[in-house]
Parts: C-alpha cells; sequence; structure tokens
C-alpha cells in the first residue's frame, strides 16, 4: 500500500473509485454513499481494529495511515438502531473491521490466496462497498468481551455459525449476535460469526480511499 499507490494499475479487472472528487460526487448524486465514521454516530462502540496492528492472519499492519471504522449512511443508521437495541442487554459493539480500501483486499489475496477465506480481487469484498461489518460483543459495566465460539478471523469449522457448540453460553452469545444484526436487516457470512453484509450491498461502488482522504472529504459535502 504505502502512501503512494499505484491506483492506475489496478490488474484484477475492477477499477474502484479512487478519486476523492468521485465520491463527493456519488455523496451528492446520493446521500446513502457517505462513509460515516462510526465513533462519531455511536455512543458506546468500541474500536478494535486488528488490520490496524499486527495482531491479524497476515502478522502485518494493513491499516497504516489512520485507522477507523466507516460504513454506509444506512448501514451506520442500522448500527445506531443495534446499539440502542444491545444497550437494553447490558451490551455494546465491539468492531474488528468495516469499510476496507480495496487496495488492502488485494493484499490479503496476494497474501492468503484461499478465496473461501479472503475476498477475490476480481470481484472484491462487501468491506470495499462500506456495507459490511465485522463485530463482537462486549459488558457495558465492565467492558469485557463476550465468548465468542472462535477468535477474529479464525478460518476454522467452529467459526462457522451453523456449527453446533457444547458450550451453551458461547451458543446464546452468537445467536443473540445472529438475531439482533438479522433483525436489522444484515446477514452473516456461512463461515465467519462476525461478518454480516448489509442487505442491498449490490446497489454501492467498490472503493479505494484512504482511511484519512474520506475524513478529509467528508466536511467538504453539502449538508
Ligand atoms: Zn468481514
Amino acid at each position: 500500500m504505502g502512501s503512494c499507490t499505484n491506483h492506475h494499475e489496478y490488474k484484477y479487472g475492477i477499477t474502484p473509485i479512487y478519486e476523492p472528487s468521485s465520491y463527493i460526487e456519488s455523496v451528492e448524486e446520493n446521500r446513502d454513499n457517505q462513509l460515516v465514521e462510526l465513533d462519531s454516530i455511536l455512543s458506546n462502540v468500541v474500536l478494535d481494529i486488528r488490520y490496524a496492528t499486527a495482531n491479524n492472519f497476515t502478522e502485518s499492519i494493513i491499516y497504516t495511515e489512520g485507522p477507523g471504522a466507516f460504513v454506509r449512511l444506512p448501514v451506520a443508521h442500522q448500527l445506531v438502531e443495534i446499539e440502542d437495541s444491545l444497550e437494553k442487554h447490558g451490551l455494546g459493539i465491539v468492531v474488528f473491521d468495516a469499510y476496507r480500501p480495496y487496495s488492502a483486499t488485494v493484499k490479503f489475496y496476494e497474501v492468503y490466496g484461499d478465496t473461501n477465506y479472503v475476498a477475490s480481487p476480481y470481484s472484491g469484498s462487501r468491506h470495499n462497498r462500506g456495507c459490511a461489518v465485522d463485530l463482537s460483543l462486549y459488558k457495558l459495566a465492565d467492558g469485557r468481551y463476550l465468548n465468542m465460539p472462535t477468535d477474529y478471523d479464525d478460518f476454522s469449522i467452529a467459526a462457522h455459525p451453523s456449527t453446533p457448540l457444547e458450550d451453551s453460553l458461547v451458543s446464546a452469545n452468537r445467536d443473540l449476535l445472529i438475531q439482533v444484526m438479522e433483525h436489522y436487516g444484515f446477514t452473516v457470512y456461512p463461515s465467519e460469526w462476525w461478518h454480516f453484509d448489509y442487505t442491498g450491498w449490490e446497489e454501492y461502488k467498490i472503493m479505494d480511499l484512504s482511511f484519512p482522504s474520506i475524513r478529509e472529504q467528508n466536511p467538504k459535502l453539502k449538508s
């Protein structure tokens, strides 16, 4: 990645939105295209952005420039509802990843290669569209994460949401997360209990703007 990516040399047949001006135009056409920073709209979200650390399957820092958690406007609105609903159970949302620049998807593919677990750069990821979120739950009272079947990005059968679990508490935690997300219009990924796609993701384009670039552009949007 680096600070000077060769944006014009996309080699997998996809040309994402990478010009800040194209992003601005898309939002002026349709407000829903805005990428909203989650900690600006959610009141008790915990950001545990693993790709901003070496604590991820690549064992290297992928998000080197001012990482954050962004989603499209309607996705953000649904997450506000979800946060309100969870608060009644004394729970909050932990976000591991949300919008992911397309260049990061290319890097994952080039490192890992298995498209069962990383998105194909030929089709891109729903994360690239600002329509997927990787998340878990924590207790508002003490900040502890709820026990879930596996750690984030565990590429095993145990991470599949359909895998029966012996521990009924872990099973209940997983099912609660899935139920609340599905109730508000998300679909869980069949091999990752933490990954949820927003219904209607097809309407949104693949993007390759950096986090700092989005932060720089958003204030320029007419309200
Ligand atoms: Zn994901």
